[in-house]
């Protein structure tokens, strides 16, 4: 899985621009590297990049790589709403959905990837690799986590944010934000992320949970 996820992000870097607007860098890093330790991870191990892409998307990916698009740093209105697409996008990866997903697209498609394979083209295998870690849309393979995927990377993100010393309101309010943001079309995160409406409703139960966590946090961030 980590040598997949390695994989894509790689083709992703090299298919998109990889920004190196410093101060775009320095806000996300700052970011994740709180939320990350929050987690009990090593900040120092995993990749973060922003790429330059107007639209609003984020991902992280198994082998220790986050990317954020510059749509999503202008979307979310602040570090706290920011901070809860970084904490969802790692709740995935940390609770191995990517790999629940590999294993059961690989046998859904096997016969369409044998075919591909034959043919020597690898780019649908690929597209469902990707898809199913999560970022299939920049492959133009459209594949939503499960419900329940979603509800436990949205708890795991809300829970994390708040004990990196991010207001944990800041999640049902991005996804306010987000689905504004649809109204005058779908942004590809909808499309992998359906129903806004339960999710914010389910976020804004679990703000009161965590709200402790946050105020506990003497030193909190300051990332822009
Ligand atoms: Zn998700």
């Amino acid at each position: 899985m980590s040598s997949m996820g390695d994989e894509s992000f790689e083709q992703l870097k090299k298919q998109g621009k990889v920004s190196n607007n410093k101060e775009d860098i320095q806000y996300v890093s700052c970011i994740t590297t709180r939320v990350l330790r929050a987690m009990g991870e090593k900040p120092d191990e995993w990749e973060v990049k922003v790429f330059v892409d107007e639209s609003p998307n984020a991902f992280a990916l198994p082998g220790k790589n986050v990317g954020v698009h510059t749509g999503m740093i202008k979307l979310a209105k602040n570090q706290d709403q920011l901070a809860a697409v970084i904490g969802h996008e790692i709740g995935h990866v940390l609770a191995n959905h990517g790999n629940e997903r590999v294993s059961q697209n690989l046998i859904v498609q096997g016969g369409l990837v044998a075919t591909q394979l034959a043919l020597g083209n690898d780019s649908t295998t690929d597209g469902l690799i990707v898809g199913a870690l999560g970022v299939g849309a920049q492959f133009g393979v459209l594949l939503p986590f499960s419900r329940k995927q979603e509800s436990e990377a949205d708890e795991l993100g809300i829970k994390y944010m708040a004990s990196a010393g991010f207001d944990p309101a800041g999640a049902p309010q991005l996804w306010k934000v987000m689905k504004t943001a649809g109204a005058g079309g779908q942004p590809e995160f909808l499309s992998t992320h359906p129903s806004p409406d339960s999710r914010i409703a389910a976020l804004s139960k679990l703000v009161p949970k965590y709200k402790n966590d946050y105020q506990a946090v003497k030193d909190k961030p300051k990332c822009r």
